[in-house]
């Protein structure tokens, strides 16, 4: 993992249900900051909402981080943070037509590459921890249907020869940097780089909360990570947290 390997602890399983549960757990029992979980296969991968994620064995890579933050850090924009690490990390070795779907997807070529998954656990000591889960599809799965093959990509298609070890490598080494940032300045010091790569910008968009769908034009985002949408009643500010984007 390079140079920076010191501040990770990183933990490889051939299966397990999730990583982000299973580190929620070593959370909760005091593991440090920088525990990595890995794994070639999850049986109950989670997205938002009780959602689930796919993976077939050894063709994604899935692994969640231990991050641990003081009480007082607001975590407003920390999944979309991580998005800004992956793309990052992603384009450094050499992908590119990445974007960002608010709140918490990776697309290549417009189609769902991976997304991420923050959780939050108090902490024992007076910090908050976070687990900072991410599934990235590196191959095709087979699994996968056409109209999920027309809307799900995998990185092998824009690059051959990519390793799973060199893609968490790389991801991990952004974000260090960016929680960095992220811890000191908070999301305003990285909303401008977020809206570099926002996949739906003045688009037509539906958002769907609580059951209740509203159109509008997707419009940019604020220093806490909310998405503004501009509808006929005016202008909305949403959380990503329970809240469902689509283009129209
Ligand atoms: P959406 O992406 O529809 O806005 P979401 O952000 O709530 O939903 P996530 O929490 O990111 O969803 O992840 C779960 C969703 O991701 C699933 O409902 C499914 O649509 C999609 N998905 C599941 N597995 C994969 C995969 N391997 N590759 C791409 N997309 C997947």
């Amino acid at each position: 993992l390079g140079p920076q390997s010191g501040r990770f602890d990183v933990d490889h399983v051939t299966s397990c249900d999730s990583t982000n549960t299973q580190l929620l757990t070593r959370a909760e029992r005091g593991s440090g900051a920088g525990t990595v979980l890995v794994a070639d296969q999850q049986t109950a991968g989670r997205g938002r909402r009780g959602r689930q994620w796919q993976s077939a064995p050894g063709s994604s890579l899935t692994f969640s981080l231990l991050w641990r933050f003081p009480r007082e850090q607001r975590l407003e924009g920390l999944s979309l943070s991580v998005g800004i690490a992956i793309v990052h990390a992603l384009s450094d070795m050499g992908i590119r037509e990445l974007s960002l779907k608010w709140p918490n997807d990776i697309w290549l070529m417009g189609r769902k590459l991976g997304g991420v998954l923050v959780e939050v656990v108090h902490g024992t000591h007076g910090d908050m921890a976070t687990v900072i889960g991410m599934g990235l599809n590196l191959q095709r799965n087979p699994d996968w249907d056409e109209n999920l093959g027309a809307s799900y990509a995998a990185l092998v298609e824009l690059k051959e020869g990519l390793t799973r070890e060199a893609v968490l490598a790389a991801i991990l080494r952004e974000l260090l940097a960016v929680l960095d940032v992220f811890a000191r300045e908070g999301f305003a010091a990285l909303a401008d780089e977020w809206m570099r790569y926002h996949a739906m910008f003045g688009s037509e968009v539906s958002i769907e909360q609580s059951g209740l769908v509203r159109h509008g034009r997707c419009g940019g985002i604020d220093a806490l990570g909310r998405l503004e949408v501009e509808t006929a009643e005016g202008k909305l500010r949403v959380f990503g947290g329970e809240v469902s984007l689509r283009r129209r």
